[in-house]
């Protein structure tokens, strides 16, 4: 089954076109990366479908529901910026409860789901933590634990681990990778780094100035590059 389809989408800032009629459909549980250069329009992409954005043309599909026009809290997702997004002056179990107090859920379901959340990503020490001291690998990891905990259908994640050391990087790209073999969902993760994308991906998508390129698995995308652009960024890791 489909779990987001994006149908005929455009986004123009101004007279700028960023996003060129773009129709992707992805599978429900399928980890999709959108990989391409700076600028390409990969945020753009991601906001569209959160819903921080509104789409100049097409409509953006949530498990079936046109939700083009839904408020980005009614679309089932959850969203992971590389910046981490977290509320300075709380703790780390606030920030996990606050959207969660925000919606009214009960008391004892918030700390089911912060526990179940904090075992999966291994963050129960640092719970009444401040984000200011935590590295920013455990940030990552709370800003994770946010969209964990709301259960969501899809998780979007916006070049998450750019701001971390290389070591860094590659012990949380696995253990996002085992977040997804565990809870199954929809994954679209932007990245402009190929090796995140060729270990993570099911599929992924190669942008440029605003086009889908190719959209394949990676390993048709690295063995059987549809034009130069694409054999050419495949092939010069950054
Ligand atoms: P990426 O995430 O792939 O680096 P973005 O989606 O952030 O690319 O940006 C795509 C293009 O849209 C860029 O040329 C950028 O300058 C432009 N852009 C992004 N946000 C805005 C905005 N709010 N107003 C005008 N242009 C924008
Ligand atoms: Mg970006």
């Amino acid at each position: 089954m489909t779990s987001v389809a994006i149908k005929d989408l455009c986004l123009n800032f101004g007279s700028v076109k960023v996003l060129k009629n773009l129709n992707i459909d992805i599978d429900e549980g399928e980890f999709l990366v959108l990989l391409g250069p700076s600028g390409c329009g990969k945020s753009t992409l991601l906001n569209c479908i959160a819903g921080l954005l509104d789409a100049s043309e097409g409509q953006i599909f949530i498990k079936g529901k046109n939700v083009t026009w839904e408020e980005p809290k009614d679309r089932g997702i959850g969203m992971v910026f590389q910046s981490y997004a977290l509320y300075p002056q709380m703790s780390v179990e606030g920030n996990l409860a606050f959207g969660l107090k925000n919606a009214r859920m009960p008391k004892d379901e918030i700390a089911k789901r912060i526990a179940r959340a904090a075992e999966i990503l291994q963050i129960e020490p640092l719970l009444q933590r401040k984000p200011a001291q935590l590295s920013g690998g455990q940030r990552q990891r709370v800003a994770i634990g946010r969209a964990l905990v709301r259960d969501v259908d899809v998780f979007l994640f916006d070049e998450p681990l750019s701001n971390l050391d290389a070591k860094l990087r590659a012990e949380l790209r696995v253990e996002i990778k085992r977040l997804h073999q565990r809870l199954k969902n929809t994954m679209i993760y932007v990245t402009h780094d190929q090796i995140e994308a060729l270990t993570l991906a099911d599929r992924i998508a190669i942008m440029r100035n605003g086009i889908i390129q190719q959209l394949a698995g990676p390993h048709e995308i690295y063995n059987r590059p549809v034009n130069l652009y694409v054999a050419g960024f495949m092939g010069s890791p950054s």
